[in-house]
């Protein structure tokens, strides 16, 4: 993998994908390549003392001019306000690429699960176009998706794109307070991935808070699911 180094990258365009997210659009002017393996994420210097903010890259490794980040902008503390001020043209600090959570090759494991909660889905979305676009991997991909309302969830385009393109693709976003007319999983995403067969040989990736990740470990664990095929990224 690339060791990671210092880069200076400025503010190129953010769209608000609804109350509590925003995806923002960095254009890298020092160094101005940046390669990366989907999964990893940028240190962001985010206040004038040092102190540095994680984010991971949502964007596609195929494109190395830039990255983009997926933003819960629901913490309000430090990183967050940093990134909501920038004007578009600022410059910030930033190190890259940082970062282990990454898609195993294919002889470890032979289908692929996601797992995220909320802005867990970040590195996902990269790791969906390096696999599936980028590398034309053929395995089976599951992504489940837990967010709390319906309403929260965005780049659903994006998945459907996917899912149209890549039969070997499925998508599952789970609803833990779900309206009744909600069609699909509801509950945790623990619940969703209880209602489906889990073959041996299902490499899993989970991303997003503390609690997630122990409850679907165990959940997994339990199942039988050796832990050297469980990976995780932890946000907070
Ligand atoms: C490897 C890695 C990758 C990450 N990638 C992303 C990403 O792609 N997108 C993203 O939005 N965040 C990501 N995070 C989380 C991010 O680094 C910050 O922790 C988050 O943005 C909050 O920072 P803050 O300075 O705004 O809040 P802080 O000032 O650190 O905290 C403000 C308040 O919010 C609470 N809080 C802090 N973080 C969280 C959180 N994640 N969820 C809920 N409450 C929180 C704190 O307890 C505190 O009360 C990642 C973290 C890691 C370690």
């Amino acid at each position: 993998m690339t060791p990671p180094k210092p880069y200076t990258a400025k503010l190129e365009d953010k769209a608000q994908l609804n109350e509590r997210f925003v995806q923002y659009k960095f254009e890298l002017v020092t160094p101005n390549e940046l390669q990366f393996s989907a999964g990893q994420y940028v240190s962001i210097k985010v206040s004038d003392q040092g102190v540095r903010r994680s984010y991971s890259i949502c964007s596609s490794p195929a494109v190395m001019h830039g990255f983009e980040l997926l933003i819960d902008h629901q913490p309000a503390g430090v990183g967050c306000t940093f990134l909501e001020n920038l004007q578009f043209g600022q410059e910030i600090e930033l190190l890259a690429p940082l970062g282990v959570f990454t898609i195993k090759p294919d002889q470890e494991e032979t289908e692929i699960a996601l797992v995220a909660t909320g802005s867990g889905i970040a590195p996902f979305l990269s790791m969906l176009y390096e696999r599936l676009q980028v590398d034309q991997d053929m395995r089976p991909i599951t992504l489940y998706w837990g967010m709390r309302h319906a309403n929260l969830l965005f780049w659903e385009d994006e998945f459907e794109v996917l899912t149209q393109a890549f039969p070997h693709f499925r998508f599952h976003p789970v609803i833990s307070q779900a309206e009744p007319a909600w069609p699909l999983c509801r509950g945790r995403v623990t619940d969703c991935l209880n209602t489906h067969e889990q073959p041996a040989g299902v490499g899993y990736y989970l991303c997003g808070n503390a609690a997630m990740i122990a409850d679907v470990s165990k959940t997994l664990l339990a199942k039988g699911v050796s832990e050297a095929h469980i990976h995780h990224e932890k946000f907070y």
